[in-house]
Protein backbone atom coordinates (compact mmCIF):
# COMPACT_ATOMS: atom_id res chain seq x y z
CA UNK A 1 0.00 0.00 0.00
CA UNK A 2 1.46 3.70 -0.92
CA UNK A 3 1.51 5.95 1.57
CA UNK A 4 0.97 9.89 1.13
CA UNK A 5 1.06 12.88 3.38
CA UNK A 6 -2.26 13.75 1.72
CA UNK A 7 -5.12 12.05 -0.45
CA UNK A 8 -7.30 14.44 -2.59
CA UNK A 9 -10.28 12.84 -3.53
CA UNK A 10 -11.74 14.58 -7.23
CA UNK A 11 -9.59 16.53 -9.67
CA UNK A 12 -11.86 19.27 -10.33
CA UNK A 13 -10.42 22.86 -9.75
CA UNK A 14 -10.50 22.23 -5.93
CA UNK A 15 -8.89 18.99 -6.02
CA UNK A 16 -6.33 20.19 -8.09
CA UNK A 17 -5.74 23.70 -6.91
CA UNK A 18 -5.06 22.44 -3.40
CA UNK A 19 -2.94 19.47 -4.65
CA UNK A 20 -0.71 21.93 -6.37
CA UNK A 21 -0.47 24.22 -3.42
CA UNK A 22 0.64 20.95 -1.07
CA UNK A 23 2.80 19.25 -3.56
CA UNK A 24 4.74 23.04 -3.51
CA UNK A 25 4.89 22.93 0.65
CA UNK A 26 7.15 19.90 -0.01
CA UNK A 27 3.97 17.34 0.59
CA UNK A 28 3.84 13.98 -0.77
CA UNK A 29 0.33 14.19 -2.49
CA UNK A 30 -1.89 11.48 -4.28
CA UNK A 31 -4.62 12.99 -6.35
CA UNK A 32 -7.52 10.49 -7.37
CA UNK A 33 -10.48 11.02 -9.97
CA UNK A 34 -13.37 8.58 -11.29
CA UNK A 35 -13.12 10.33 -15.14
CA UNK A 36 -10.44 10.28 -17.52
CA UNK A 37 -9.47 13.84 -18.29
CA UNK A 38 -10.65 15.84 -20.36
CA UNK A 39 -13.96 15.56 -19.16
CA UNK A 40 -17.31 17.40 -19.96
CA UNK A 41 -18.49 19.03 -16.72
CA UNK A 42 -21.82 21.04 -16.32
CA UNK A 43 -20.76 24.74 -15.96
CA UNK A 44 -21.55 28.42 -16.98
CA UNK A 45 -17.56 28.12 -18.48
CA UNK A 46 -17.76 32.01 -17.51
CA UNK A 47 -14.29 32.44 -15.09
CA UNK A 48 -14.83 35.29 -13.58
CA UNK A 49 -12.09 37.79 -13.35
CA UNK A 50 -11.54 37.46 -9.79
CA UNK A 51 -9.69 34.13 -10.94
CA UNK A 52 -6.43 35.42 -12.94
CA UNK A 53 -4.47 35.78 -8.89
CA UNK A 54 -5.46 32.34 -8.51
CA UNK A 55 -4.54 31.06 -12.15
CA UNK A 56 -1.38 32.89 -11.37
CA UNK A 57 -0.68 31.49 -8.16
CA UNK A 58 -0.77 27.92 -9.82
CA UNK A 59 1.22 28.65 -12.28
CA UNK A 60 -1.45 28.14 -15.13
CA UNK A 61 -1.93 32.07 -16.45
CA UNK A 62 -0.36 32.10 -19.37
CA UNK A 63 -1.48 27.89 -20.92
CA UNK A 64 -4.49 29.62 -20.13
CA UNK A 65 -4.42 32.20 -22.72
CA UNK A 66 -3.46 29.88 -25.21
CA UNK A 67 -6.64 27.27 -24.70
CA UNK A 68 -9.50 28.75 -27.19
CA UNK A 69 -11.27 31.47 -25.23
CA UNK A 70 -13.36 34.34 -25.39
CA UNK A 71 -12.59 38.04 -23.37
CA UNK A 72 -14.90 39.19 -21.81
CA UNK A 73 -15.39 42.51 -20.00
CA UNK A 74 -18.89 43.13 -19.53
CA UNK A 75 -21.90 42.19 -17.88
CA UNK A 76 -25.02 42.31 -19.61
CA UNK A 77 -28.53 41.67 -17.81
CA UNK A 78 -32.12 42.05 -18.86
CA UNK A 79 -36.12 41.17 -17.62
CA UNK A 80 -38.72 39.77 -19.81
CA UNK A 81 -40.35 43.59 -18.95
CA UNK A 82 -37.76 44.87 -21.75
CA UNK A 83 -35.43 46.46 -18.58
CA UNK A 84 -31.78 45.42 -19.77
CA UNK A 85 -28.69 47.57 -18.76
CA UNK A 86 -24.73 46.70 -19.38
CA UNK A 87 -22.21 47.21 -17.03
CA UNK A 88 -18.68 47.27 -18.03
CA UNK A 89 -16.07 45.42 -15.43
CA UNK A 90 -13.79 47.62 -13.31
CA UNK A 91 -10.55 48.82 -14.27
CA UNK A 92 -7.27 48.47 -12.56
CA UNK A 93 -4.17 50.72 -13.52
CA UNK A 94 -6.37 52.49 -16.40
CA UNK A 95 -7.13 48.89 -17.55
CA UNK A 96 -10.44 47.01 -17.63
CA UNK A 97 -10.26 43.82 -16.08
CA UNK A 98 -11.27 40.73 -17.99
CA UNK A 99 -12.77 37.58 -17.63
CA UNK A 100 -13.01 34.65 -19.58
CA UNK A 101 -15.48 32.22 -21.36
CA UNK A 102 -13.52 28.58 -21.36
CA UNK A 103 -14.49 25.01 -21.67
CA UNK A 104 -14.18 23.13 -18.27
CA UNK A 105 -13.24 20.42 -20.07
CA UNK A 106 -9.86 22.34 -21.18
CA UNK A 107 -9.57 24.16 -18.11
CA UNK A 108 -9.48 21.21 -15.74
CA UNK A 109 -7.34 19.23 -17.61
CA UNK A 110 -4.94 22.31 -17.64
CA UNK A 111 -5.09 22.45 -13.78
CA UNK A 112 -4.58 18.82 -13.51
CA UNK A 113 -1.53 18.63 -15.93
CA UNK A 114 0.02 21.28 -13.53
CA UNK A 115 -0.83 19.09 -10.66
CA UNK A 116 0.97 16.29 -11.82
CA UNK A 117 4.07 18.65 -13.27
CA UNK A 118 4.13 20.17 -9.67
CA UNK A 119 5.12 16.44 -8.48
CA UNK A 120 1.82 15.09 -7.36
CA UNK A 121 0.92 11.14 -8.50
CA UNK A 122 -2.26 11.59 -10.51
CA UNK A 123 -4.70 8.43 -10.55
CA UNK A 124 -7.84 9.17 -13.55
CA UNK A 125 -10.52 6.70 -14.13
CA UNK A 126 -10.39 5.49 -10.27
CA UNK A 127 -13.45 6.26 -8.23
CA UNK A 128 -12.88 6.36 -4.33
CA UNK A 129 -15.17 3.69 -2.84
CA UNK A 130 -14.53 3.11 0.82
CA UNK A 131 -12.90 5.01 3.28
CA UNK A 132 -11.41 3.84 7.03
CA UNK A 133 -9.95 5.69 10.08
CA UNK A 134 -6.67 4.41 10.93
CA UNK A 135 -4.24 5.94 13.99
CA UNK A 136 -2.10 7.46 11.44
CA UNK A 137 -4.77 8.88 9.57
CA UNK A 138 -6.81 7.02 6.69
CA UNK A 139 -7.10 4.43 4.44
CA UNK A 140 -8.57 5.29 0.85
CA UNK A 141 -10.14 2.50 -1.12
CA UNK A 142 -9.62 2.82 -4.85
CA UNK A 143 -11.44 1.44 -7.97
CA UNK A 144 -13.53 -1.95 -8.05
CA UNK A 145 -12.94 -5.48 -8.12
CA UNK A 146 -10.81 -6.90 -9.28
CA UNK A 147 -8.99 -4.11 -9.49
CA UNK A 148 -9.28 -2.25 -6.09
CA UNK A 149 -6.24 -0.43 -4.74
CA UNK A 150 -5.36 0.75 -1.68
CA UNK A 151 -3.90 3.96 -0.97
CA UNK A 152 -2.99 5.55 2.44
CA UNK A 153 -3.00 9.22 3.61
CA UNK A 154 -1.93 11.11 6.81
CA UNK A 155 -4.64 13.75 5.74
CA UNK A 156 -7.91 13.61 3.42
CA UNK A 157 -9.24 16.19 1.56
CA UNK A 158 -12.68 16.03 0.31
CA UNK A 159 -13.22 17.55 -3.48
CA UNK A 160 -15.91 15.57 -5.18
CA UNK A 161 -18.02 18.00 -5.77
CA UNK A 162 -21.44 19.06 -5.42
CA UNK A 163 -23.20 15.23 -4.62
CA UNK A 164 -19.75 14.82 -2.46
CA UNK A 165 -19.70 11.20 -1.49
CA UNK A 166 -16.90 11.92 1.17
CA UNK A 167 -19.32 14.70 3.18
CA UNK A 168 -21.93 11.63 3.09
CA UNK A 169 -19.37 8.83 4.10
CA UNK A 170 -18.20 11.16 6.99
CA UNK A 171 -21.81 12.32 7.98
CA UNK A 172 -21.45 16.26 6.66
CA UNK A 173 -24.00 16.27 4.34
CA UNK A 174 -27.32 16.25 5.71
CA UNK A 175 -30.37 14.06 4.91
CA UNK A 176 -32.71 16.93 4.54
CA UNK A 177 -30.75 18.96 2.39
CA UNK A 178 -33.55 19.81 -0.12
CA UNK A 179 -33.46 19.10 -3.94
CA UNK A 180 -34.60 22.93 -4.04
CA UNK A 181 -37.01 24.54 -6.20
CA UNK A 182 -35.24 25.10 -9.53
CA UNK A 183 -33.18 22.63 -11.93
CA UNK A 184 -30.56 23.87 -13.88
CA UNK A 185 -29.71 22.80 -17.74
CA UNK A 186 -26.32 23.34 -19.54
CA UNK A 187 -25.58 23.10 -23.31
CA UNK A 188 -23.01 24.33 -26.01
CA UNK A 189 -24.96 26.25 -28.93
CA UNK A 190 -23.44 27.48 -32.28
CA UNK A 191 -24.58 30.45 -34.04
CA UNK A 192 -25.65 32.23 -31.15
CA UNK A 193 -26.12 36.47 -31.44
CA UNK A 194 -25.09 39.63 -29.88
CA UNK A 195 -22.83 38.14 -27.66
CA UNK A 196 -19.75 41.20 -27.96
CA UNK A 197 -17.57 40.20 -25.45
CA UNK A 198 -19.94 40.43 -22.47
CA UNK A 199 -21.17 38.02 -20.10
CA UNK A 200 -25.39 37.71 -20.10
CA UNK A 201 -28.19 36.76 -17.91
CA UNK A 202 -31.58 36.96 -18.99
CA UNK A 203 -34.48 36.55 -16.69
CA UNK A 204 -38.02 35.15 -17.64
CA UNK A 205 -40.78 34.30 -16.05
CA UNK A 206 -39.77 31.17 -13.93
CA UNK A 207 -36.15 31.28 -14.12
CA UNK A 208 -33.25 32.94 -15.63
CA UNK A 209 -30.53 31.95 -18.50
CA UNK A 210 -26.66 32.77 -18.70
CA UNK A 211 -25.25 32.99 -21.62
CA UNK A 212 -20.96 33.62 -22.71
CA UNK A 213 -19.25 33.03 -25.75
CA UNK A 214 -16.17 30.37 -25.49
CA UNK A 215 -14.37 31.41 -28.98
CA UNK A 216 -14.23 29.64 -32.30
CA UNK A 217 -18.11 30.24 -33.08
CA UNK A 218 -19.37 28.57 -29.78
CA UNK A 219 -21.23 30.07 -26.98
CA UNK A 220 -22.29 28.21 -23.66
CA UNK A 221 -26.19 28.45 -22.43
CA UNK A 222 -27.20 27.59 -18.81
CA UNK A 223 -30.82 28.31 -17.71
CA UNK A 224 -32.90 27.48 -14.28
CA UNK A 225 -36.33 26.49 -14.26
CA UNK A 226 -39.15 25.41 -11.73
CA UNK A 227 -38.80 21.60 -11.02
CA UNK A 228 -42.32 21.30 -11.18
CA UNK A 229 -42.40 21.82 -15.15
CA UNK A 230 -39.98 19.36 -15.47
CA UNK A 231 -41.86 16.62 -12.90
CA UNK A 232 -44.86 17.64 -15.94
CA UNK A 233 -42.58 16.00 -18.49
CA UNK A 234 -41.79 19.55 -20.70
CA UNK A 235 -39.64 19.04 -23.80
CA UNK A 236 -37.16 20.78 -24.26
CA UNK A 237 -38.42 22.64 -27.34
CA UNK A 238 -41.43 23.76 -25.58
CA UNK A 239 -39.00 24.94 -22.49
CA UNK A 240 -37.73 27.36 -25.09
CA UNK A 241 -40.85 28.73 -26.33
CA UNK A 242 -43.21 28.47 -23.44
CA UNK A 243 -40.07 30.30 -20.77
CA UNK A 244 -36.90 31.73 -22.63
CA UNK A 245 -38.20 33.13 -25.35
CA UNK A 246 -40.34 35.39 -23.27
CA UNK A 247 -37.07 37.57 -22.94
CA UNK A 248 -37.16 39.16 -26.48
CA UNK A 249 -33.14 39.48 -25.85
CA UNK A 250 -32.84 35.75 -25.58
CA UNK A 251 -34.87 35.46 -28.43
CA UNK A 252 -33.38 37.29 -30.80
CA UNK A 253 -29.27 35.84 -29.34
CA UNK A 254 -30.95 32.04 -29.61
CA UNK A 255 -32.64 32.38 -32.83
CA UNK A 256 -31.32 30.14 -35.96
CA UNK A 257 -28.10 28.69 -33.03
CA UNK A 258 -27.81 24.72 -33.70
CA UNK A 259 -26.92 22.71 -30.44
CA UNK A 260 -23.64 21.37 -30.27
CA UNK A 261 -22.91 19.26 -27.05
CA UNK A 262 -25.12 17.02 -24.95
CA UNK A 263 -28.01 18.69 -22.71
CA UNK A 264 -26.79 18.36 -18.80
CA UNK A 265 -29.01 19.21 -15.78
CA UNK A 266 -27.89 19.29 -12.21
CA UNK A 267 -29.64 20.00 -8.88
CA UNK A 268 -30.44 22.12 -5.97
CA UNK A 269 -28.55 24.90 -7.23
CA UNK A 270 -28.03 26.29 -3.67
CA UNK A 271 -27.10 24.47 -0.42
CA UNK A 272 -25.85 25.95 2.46
CA UNK A 273 -22.19 25.75 3.79
CA UNK A 274 -21.96 22.38 5.61
CA UNK A 275 -19.13 21.70 8.41
CA UNK A 276 -15.67 21.10 6.30
CA UNK A 277 -13.34 20.00 8.74
CA UNK A 278 -12.98 17.14 11.25
CA UNK A 279 -9.90 15.32 13.05
CA UNK A 280 -7.61 14.83 9.89
CA UNK A 281 -9.97 16.06 6.89
CA UNK A 282 -10.95 18.79 5.20
CA UNK A 283 -13.61 19.39 2.40
CA UNK A 284 -13.18 22.04 -0.30
CA UNK A 285 -14.93 23.49 -3.36
CA UNK A 286 -18.21 22.42 -3.92
CA UNK A 287 -18.26 19.40 -1.60
CA UNK A 288 -17.96 22.40 1.37
CA UNK A 289 -20.87 24.52 -0.05
CA UNK A 290 -22.97 25.29 -3.62
CA UNK A 291 -23.75 28.69 -4.50
CA UNK A 292 -26.35 30.09 -6.74
CA UNK A 293 -24.45 30.34 -10.07
CA UNK A 294 -25.87 33.18 -11.49
CA UNK A 295 -22.51 35.12 -10.05
CA UNK A 296 -20.10 33.02 -11.72
CA UNK A 297 -18.15 32.22 -8.72
CA UNK A 298 -17.90 28.85 -7.97
CA UNK A 299 -14.52 28.15 -9.67
CA UNK A 300 -13.04 30.81 -7.66
CA UNK A 301 -14.66 29.41 -4.52
CA UNK A 302 -13.08 25.98 -5.46
CA UNK A 303 -9.49 27.52 -6.49
CA UNK A 304 -9.31 29.18 -3.42
CA UNK A 305 -10.85 26.98 -0.58
CA UNK A 306 -7.92 24.22 -2.06
CA UNK A 307 -5.24 27.44 -1.58
CA UNK A 308 -6.75 27.87 2.09
CA UNK A 309 -6.90 24.10 2.52
CA UNK A 310 -3.14 23.43 2.09
CA UNK A 311 -2.17 26.16 4.02
CA UNK A 312 -4.15 24.28 7.09
CA UNK A 313 -2.77 21.29 6.65
CA UNK A 314 1.26 22.49 6.15
CA UNK A 315 0.21 24.80 9.84
CA UNK A 316 -0.83 21.17 10.87
CA UNK A 317 1.84 19.29 9.76
CA UNK A 318 3.82 21.87 11.24
CA UNK A 319 2.46 21.75 14.70
CA UNK A 320 1.76 17.79 14.54
CA UNK A 321 -1.90 18.52 15.25
CA UNK A 322 -4.13 16.41 13.19
CA UNK A 323 -7.33 17.30 15.30
CA UNK A 324 -10.67 19.11 14.13
CA UNK A 325 -9.64 22.23 16.50
CA UNK A 326 -6.20 22.56 14.97
CA UNK A 327 -7.59 22.09 11.40
CA UNK A 328 -10.91 24.66 12.51
CA UNK A 329 -8.83 27.83 11.03
CA UNK A 330 -9.98 26.55 8.17
CA UNK A 331 -13.48 27.49 8.25
CA UNK A 332 -12.58 30.73 9.70
CA UNK A 333 -9.83 31.50 6.83
CA UNK A 334 -13.23 30.70 4.75
CA UNK A 335 -15.59 32.66 6.67
CA UNK A 336 -12.76 35.60 6.08
CA UNK A 337 -12.44 35.67 2.01
CA UNK A 338 -16.22 34.88 1.53
CA UNK A 339 -18.64 36.10 3.50
CA UNK A 340 -19.26 39.44 1.43
CA UNK A 341 -19.25 37.29 -1.74
CA UNK A 342 -21.79 34.88 -0.51
CA UNK A 343 -23.99 38.24 0.98
CA UNK A 344 -23.27 39.76 -2.84
CA UNK A 345 -24.09 36.08 -4.35
CA UNK A 346 -27.75 36.39 -1.98
CA UNK A 347 -28.82 39.83 -2.80
CA UNK A 348 -28.55 38.84 -6.85
CA UNK A 349 -30.02 34.95 -5.98
CA UNK A 350 -33.44 37.48 -4.26
CA UNK A 351 -33.29 39.48 -7.78
CA UNK A 352 -33.08 37.09 -10.36
CA UNK A 353 -36.22 35.10 -8.59
CA UNK A 354 -38.15 38.28 -8.00
CA UNK A 355 -38.43 40.15 -11.70
CA UNK A 356 -40.63 42.24 -10.25
CA UNK A 357 -37.88 43.75 -8.15
CA UNK A 358 -34.96 43.13 -10.10
CA UNK A 359 -36.41 45.13 -13.48
CA UNK A 360 -37.04 48.72 -11.78
CA UNK A 361 -32.88 47.66 -10.65
CA UNK A 362 -32.11 47.13 -13.71
CA UNK A 363 -33.62 50.80 -15.43
CA UNK A 364 -32.08 52.59 -12.32
CA UNK A 365 -28.64 50.96 -13.08
CA UNK A 366 -28.96 52.00 -17.09
CA UNK A 367 -29.23 55.76 -16.09
CA UNK A 368 -26.70 56.23 -13.54
CA UNK A 369 -23.90 53.90 -11.74
CA UNK A 370 -25.87 52.46 -9.05
CA UNK A 371 -27.21 49.90 -7.72
CA UNK A 372 -25.69 47.29 -10.04
CA UNK A 373 -22.33 48.81 -10.32
CA UNK A 374 -21.40 47.99 -6.60
CA UNK A 375 -22.77 44.87 -7.00
CA UNK A 376 -20.12 43.93 -10.30
CA UNK A 377 -17.21 45.50 -8.87
CA UNK A 378 -17.53 43.08 -5.77
CA UNK A 379 -18.12 39.85 -7.65
CA UNK A 380 -15.28 40.63 -10.03
CA UNK A 381 -13.16 41.26 -6.66
CA UNK A 382 -11.22 44.60 -7.79
CA UNK A 383 -13.05 47.44 -6.11
CA UNK A 384 -14.67 47.83 -2.95
CA UNK A 385 -18.29 49.16 -1.87
CA UNK A 386 -17.85 53.11 -2.15
CA UNK A 387 -18.11 54.65 1.13
C1 LIG B 1 -25.71 25.54 -13.83
C2 LIG B 1 -24.38 25.88 -13.24
C3 LIG B 1 -23.61 26.86 -13.83
C4 LIG B 1 -22.39 27.21 -13.28
N1 LIG B 1 -21.66 28.17 -13.89
C5 LIG B 1 -20.48 28.57 -13.36
C6 LIG B 1 -19.71 29.57 -14.01
O1 LIG B 1 -20.06 30.09 -15.07
N2 LIG B 1 -18.55 29.94 -13.43
C7 LIG B 1 -18.11 29.38 -12.26
O2 LIG B 1 -17.04 29.77 -11.76
N3 LIG B 1 -18.81 28.40 -11.64
C8 LIG B 1 -19.98 27.98 -12.17
N4 LIG B 1 -20.69 26.97 -11.58
C9 LIG B 1 -20.15 26.34 -10.37
C10 LIG B 1 -18.95 25.44 -10.68
O3 LIG B 1 -19.29 24.55 -11.72
C11 LIG B 1 -18.56 24.63 -9.44
O4 LIG B 1 -18.56 25.48 -8.32
C12 LIG B 1 -17.15 24.02 -9.58
O5 LIG B 1 -17.16 23.04 -10.58
C13 LIG B 1 -16.72 23.38 -8.27
O6 LIG B 1 -15.47 22.77 -8.46
P1 LIG B 1 -15.05 21.52 -7.53
O7 LIG B 1 -13.62 21.23 -7.86
O8 LIG B 1 -15.42 21.77 -6.14
O9 LIG B 1 -15.98 20.32 -8.02
P2 LIG B 1 -16.13 19.64 -9.43
O10 LIG B 1 -15.73 20.56 -10.51
O11 LIG B 1 -17.51 19.07 -9.45
O12 LIG B 1 -15.08 18.44 -9.41
C14 LIG B 1 -15.28 17.31 -8.60
C15 LIG B 1 -14.50 16.14 -9.20
O13 LIG B 1 -14.59 15.03 -8.30
C16 LIG B 1 -14.70 13.83 -9.06
N5 LIG B 1 -15.30 12.82 -8.18
C17 LIG B 1 -16.57 12.80 -7.69
N6 LIG B 1 -16.75 11.71 -6.91
C18 LIG B 1 -15.57 11.03 -6.91
C19 LIG B 1 -15.13 9.82 -6.28
N7 LIG B 1 -15.92 9.09 -5.48
N8 LIG B 1 -13.86 9.40 -6.51
C20 LIG B 1 -13.00 10.13 -7.30
N9 LIG B 1 -13.40 11.28 -7.92
C21 LIG B 1 -14.65 11.73 -7.72
C22 LIG B 1 -15.59 14.25 -10.23
O14 LIG B 1 -15.43 13.36 -11.33
C23 LIG B 1 -15.07 15.67 -10.54
O15 LIG B 1 -14.04 15.66 -11.52
C24 LIG B 1 -21.91 26.58 -12.11
C25 LIG B 1 -22.68 25.58 -11.52
C26 LIG B 1 -23.91 25.23 -12.08
C27 LIG B 1 -24.72 24.16 -11.41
Amino acid sequence: MDRFDVAVVGAGPAGSSSAVSLARRGYSVILLERALFPREKLCGDFLNPANWELFEHLGVADKLLSLEHEKVTAFRISTFSGADATISFPSRNGKTIAGFGLRRSALDDLLLRQAEKEGVVVKQGRKVRALIREAAGWCVMVGGEPESEKVSSTFLIGADGRNSWVAHRLGLARTSESPGHYVAFQLHLKGVRGLQGDVQIHVFPGGYAGLVGLGGGTANLCFTVERREIKQGISLEALFENRLYKNSFLRQSLAGSEIASKVRAASPLYFPPRRCNGEGYLLVGDAARVTEPVTGEGVYFALKSGILAAATIDLAFKRGDRSSEQLASYSRLCQEAFSLRQRVNRIIRALVYRPFLLAPVIRLSARTSLPLRPLVDQVCGAVRFPR
